[in-house]
């Protein structure tokens, strides 16, 4: 009984993203920014401290690949000036390059085209759309993330997505992992198995990179997308719940780059 009243009180919990943001979604860490005061600073220290070699130095201004950072907060730790988490979740992107920031207006134009093709594609999907889930070889944490977007807060099913055991259901196939060798051969014939039109997202650094394996014997070089074509890339170790849901909305053309409905 005492819980019945509980929920009562509480009320409705469930999130309106995307009709309307979520606080929530703010208070993870996204990405990293850097700040564009950085002209003629030695930084060496803070790429060397970086222990996915995210960060490049090479060019005039120094830059991060999201696609590789973890997150972990050494360049923030190092250089609070120019380095700084942040707290936007609306971090994935339809393009492996856009994954390095800060993005150029030529990174832009691309996106527009890229998202062209890809809305011209996957059109049919947009009111309901089943997800097939691949694990990779990840270390659990998207897996996490993934299983929360079912619970009373996210509730997925209310915008017509759900999950399905079977690939010939699936329309967006989300995979997790850096590619261990193990599950290449399964991921791609999962891939294959998937009717047309279909969407594949990969979540996570260790899904877009191979993150801290990368180098490892044992995993795909790269990441997952020398192995299966990847739409949309979710960078985080791991992404948020509120994040995995705008990749999700953003492959099918239901959201814009700006987390607004379209
Ligand atoms: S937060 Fe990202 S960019 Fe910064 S040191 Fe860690 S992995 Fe590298």
């Amino acid at each position: 009984m005492p819980w019945v009243l509980k929920g009562i009180s509480d009320g409705i919990l469930t999130s309106k993203y995307p009709r309307k943001s979520d606080g929530y979604g703010e208070t993870w860490r996204g990405s990293i920014k850097i700040s564009p005061n950085n002209l003629g600073l030695d930084l060496s220290h803070v790429a060397k401290s970086c222990p996915t070699n995210a960060i490049n130095i090479e060019q005039t201004h120094p830059q991060v690949d999201l696609g590789l950072c973890i997150l972990c907060g050494n360049c923030i730790d190092l250089c609070g000036d120019i380095f700084s988490f942040q707290p936007d979740f609306e971090s994935a992107k339809l393009d492996r390059d856009l994954l390095v920031v800060p993005e150029t207006v030529e990174d832009r134009e691309r996106l527009r085209a890229v998202r062209a093709a890809l809305y011209l594609r996957v059109r049919t999907l947009r009111r309901s759309i089943a997800i097939r889930h691949v694990d990779c070889g990840s270390d659990g944490s998207e897996e996490w993330e993934i299983s929360a977007l079912t619970n009373p807060i996210y509730d997925v099913q209310r915008l017509g997505i759900t999950f399905t055991a079977s690939p010939r259901h699936a329309d967006i196939l989300l995979v997790t992992g850096s590619g261990s060798t193990g599950m290449i051969d399964s991921l791609k014939e999962t891939y294959l198995q998937m009717p047309h039109p279909k969407a594949v997202i990969a979540v996570g650094t260790d899904a877009i990179s191979g993150g801290m394996h990368r180098n490892s014997a044992s995993t795909a070089k790269n990441g997952v997308d020398g192995l299966i074509p990847v739409d949309v890339y979710v960078p985080g170790s791991p992404p948020s719940p509120f994040g995995i849901l705008y990749a999700i909305l953003l492959a099918v053309g239901t959201i814009s780059n700006r987390g607004k409905p379209c």
